[in-house]
This record gives C-alpha cells, sequence and structure tokens, in this order.
C-alpha cells in the first residue's frame, strides 16, 4: 500500500480529536483522522438535517460545556452550527444536602451573579462530534472505520511518526495526536505510563421526560450514600446521574423502566417531579492520569491523557482546554519555522495542563470524599463548608466562574 503523509495525525475522531483536526486545517495543515468506530454508528443514533420532522430521542452520554469551551468551539466554527433543538442552557448550579427547601438552598451560583446571560449548555456527545465531522474540509482526511495496528516513532521517513493499520495501511504525521479516549492503546503503544484507581462507586444515568417544562438549573444532591444530580435537557427532559456503589448501580441499570422510575422517585429530592425513564446505563468511575503527556513525536490530548471523575462535568472541558493550547503552540512553532513536534514545546504544554488538570483532579476528588464521606466530622465539615462558602462573597464568585469556565 502507498504511504500516507500529514502534517498532523490524530488518533481518535472524538469530541477532543475532532476539534484539534478543525483547528489544523483552519491553518491549512493537511491533517489525517483515524477513527475506529465507522461513521454510520455515530451517524445512526444521531438527529439529521434540520428538513427532518421528527427529533430523534436524546441520546444518553451529555456534558456540561462551559464558557470556555463553548469559546473553542466558536473559534473552530462548530458551536455556529450546532442545532439549536439539541441544545439546553442552564442560567444556575445549586448544591445541596438533605431535600431542598426554601431554608436549605445549599450553595447556588446563578449567571446574573456573574454578569452572563448562561453558566453554560447541555448537549449530546454524538451530536457535538456529528457536527464537528459534518464540518470536516479538504484538508481533513478521514481513516474509518480503521484498526491501528502498530506505531513506529523510528519511521523510514525522518521527521515522522506512523502508525499502521488493517485496513489502510502506513499513515504518517509529523505530529501524531493521541485522543483515544482513556484506555488510550496510543499511549500504550508509546510506553506512556499512567496512574490512578477504579473509585468503588459508579453511576448510573437515565435520560427521562419530566413533569415540568424545560428546566435552566443544573442541581446536586449529597447524601450519604452519594450524589444524586440533575442536568436539564432540551424541553421537558433531563438527564439524571445516580452515584452509589458499584452492585447497587448495576442492578439498579437493570430494571425495567417503570420500576427504576419509582426507584428513582423515592431516592431523588421532591423537587424532581414526576418522570419517566426513556434511556437507562451505567458508568464506572475512573481517575487515570498518564505519567508524561508526550514522548517523541506522540502527544496525548483529552480523556487519553487524563479522565476524571464526573461529579462536576469537567471531563471535556478539561480535554478542549488541552487542545486549545496544543493548538496554539505548534501554530506558533510553524510560524517561525520550528518542527510541529518540537520537544519544548510539548513540554510546555505538558508543564502547563498538567497543573490545571491536575488541580481539577485533585480538587474533584477532595470534593467527592468530603461528600460521600459518613464521618461525622466530615459530615460537619461540608456542613460548615457549604455554609460558609454560600456565605463568603469573593469565594463563592472565584468558585462559580471557575465551574463556568470563565476562570482557570
Ligand atoms: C457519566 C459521564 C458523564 C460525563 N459528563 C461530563 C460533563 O457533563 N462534562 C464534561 O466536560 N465531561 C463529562 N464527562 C467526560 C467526557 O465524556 C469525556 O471527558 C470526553 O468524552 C473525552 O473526550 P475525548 O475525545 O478525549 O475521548 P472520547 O470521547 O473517549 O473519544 C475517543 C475517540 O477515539 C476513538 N478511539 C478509541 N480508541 C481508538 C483507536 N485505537 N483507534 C482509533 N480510534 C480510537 C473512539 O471511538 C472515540 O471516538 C462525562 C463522563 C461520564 C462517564
Amino acid at each position: 500500500m502507498t504511504k500516507k503523509l500529514f502534517d498532523i495525525l490524530i488518533v481518535g475522531g472524538g469530541m477532543v480529536g475532532a476539534s484539534l483536526a478543525l483547528r489544523f486545517s483552519q491553518a491549512g495543515l493537511q491533517v489525517a483522522v483515524i477513527e475506529k468506530t465507522p461513521l454510520s454508528l455515530v451517524q445512526d443514533s444521531m438527529p439529521t438535517d434540520a428538513a427532518e420532522t421528527t427529533e430523534p430521542p436524546i441520546d444518553l452520554r451529555v456534558s456540561a460545556i462551559n464558557r470556555r469551551s463553548e469559546q473553542w468551539l466558536q473559534d473552530i466554527g462548530v458551536w455556529q452550527h450546532l442545532p439549536a433543538t439539541r441544545l439546553c442552557p442552564y442560567r444556575a448550579l445549586q448544591a445541596f444536602e438533605g431535600d431542598s427547601q426554601p431554608h436549605n438552598e445549599g450553595l447556588t451560583f446563578t449567571a446574573t451573579e456573574l454578569n452572563q446571560p448562561y453558566l453554560g449548555h447541555i448537549i449530546e456527545n454524538n451530536s457535538l462530534q456529528k457536527t464537528m465531522w459534518q464540518q470536516f474540509n479538504e484538508f481533513i482526511t478521514l481513516f474509518c472505520p480503521a484498526t491501528v495496528v502498530s506505531l513506529s516513532q523510528q519511521s523510514a521517513i525522518s521527521g515522522y511518526a506512523s502508525v499502521t493499520t488493517k485496513e489502510f495501511g502506513e499513515i504518517s504525521g509529523r505530529l501524531l495526536i493521541a485522543a483515544d479516549g482513556a484506555q488510550s492503546q496510543l499511549r500504550n503503544l508509546a510506553g506512556i505510563g499512567h496512574n490512578g484507581w477504579q473509585y468503588q462507586q459508579a453511576c448510573l444515568v437515565a435520560t427521562v421526560d419530566t413533569e415540568y417544562p424545560q428546566q435552566d438549573i443544573t442541581w446536586q444532591q449529597f447524601t450519604e450514600q452519594g450524589p444524586r444530580a440533575f442536568l436539564p435537557l432540551p424541553g421537558a427532559q433531563a438527564s439524571l446521574v445516580w452515584y452509589d456503589d458499584l452492585p447497587k448501580v448495576k442492578a439498579l441499570a437493570q430494571l425495567p423502566a417503570a420500576q427504576l422510575a419509582l426507584e428513582i422517585q423515592q431516592n431523588f429530592p421532591a423537587k424532581l417531579g414526576k418522570i419517566t425513564v426513556k434511556q437507562q446505563g451505567w458508568f464506572p468511575l475512573t481517575r487515570m492520569h498518564a505519567n508524561r503527556y508526550w514522548q517523541g513525536r506522540v502527544v496525548l490530548v483529552g480523556d487519553a491523557a487524563h479522565s476524571i471523575n464526573p461529579l462536576a462535568g469537567q471531563g471535556v472541558n478539561l480535554g478542549f482546554a488541552d487542545a486549545a493550547l496544543l493548538a496554539e503552540l505548534v501554530l506558533q512553532a510553524l510560524s517561525e519555522g520550528r518542527d510541529l513536534a518540537d520537544s519544548q514545546l510539548l513540554q510546555q504544554y505538558w508543564q502547563e495542563r498538567k497543573k490545571a488538570n491536575l488541580l481539577m483532579m485533585s480538587a474533584m476528588d477532595g470534593f467527592y470524599q468530603l461528600f460521600s464521606s459518613r464521618w461525622p466530622v466530615l459530615r460537619l465539615a461540608r456542613k460548615l463548608g457549604l455554609t460558609a462558602a454560600a456565605k463568603a462573597g469573593p469565594l463563592k464568585a472565584w468558585v462559580g466562574a471557575y465551574a463556568a469556565g470563565l476562570k482557570g
């Protein structure tokens, strides 16, 4: 098979990898994207064009996209094309213990306090991914479905790294970006180790119809068994997340929809109202951090570099922040006539993103430990913490801005 040479070779066409393909193509670089999941599988579960009259059901996997990520998606020309019918803005974020009552509001951040029209949007992962793929242009070559067999950093062509695929033979890039998710094959092939653990808890995710019309608040109730979260979706719908011990979560996920709805009603706060379960599934909770973010010409982004407890909905937001910094540094190197895989730039990318990612991962762990603990001392600490943070103006403003991606 003939050799294929590109400036940028991206393995993994998910949200983070596809966004980088678009950014580099805007600069006129030749980009290859290798994706193992056939396009049709992504498309089948997706809304198609605007002419379609019936909206397909909302997919189970959704993400809270913060303002900083929205800016990145605007810069790469994607945000403007997202179907409005699949986007739900949220204007408030609330955390509380017990049931939410007027006297027990816990901690609430509002867009108004931060002088913003909203704090972020909830959107389906596959809607975002498909919109990105639709924007792929003549500078991007998509190899899909493709199975990576091996990686060579001692390529016969100097200045390139190559992967061999079962379907398309050898594909080479001056910079190879591994955006292939938490189980990254490329991270392993590049010999980059990682550390982390599986949390003892898992989470059930359910897409539901709600009694109430479209809402614009996302909330989390903290219980001794784990948090219960509500993310509003377009229309009278929501995505619910129930954290609990693994056997319990697995058992819940297997219940018939009507029975699960009853369990949810009994275990979520009354403010949820009546619901009907449309879809359900469960996810393990993993913390993983790569020991380094680059090796030779291979650089890691998104979940391939770090995966974080989804408690605060920051995973893909961190991935987009990785992508934005990497693109900025690589395009700067290009303008200065330097190698696209210049070791100094990759080192700078690693150092800067490692710091930000570690901070968020550790903050989430601290939060998770504090709020899932049954120890009386920690229970008291979290009550005091919620009250103190709720009252402390500057601290509260800082946390709210950070959560909305307006800082950090
Ligand atoms: C329950 C849950 C809720 C979440 N909620 C939020 C949220 O609200 N907000 C938020 O920011 N984040 C959230 N996250 C995290 C978010 O989903 C991830 O951070 C995000 O999907 C990572 O994107 P990615 O593109 O790096 O990786 P992925 O989404 O994993 O994409 C990787 C891509 O690479 C492809 N691939 C994998 N291996 C190969 C290979 N060997 N060759 C070729 N292609 C390959 C895959 O098919 C996929 O397309 C949540 C996660 C979970 C589990």
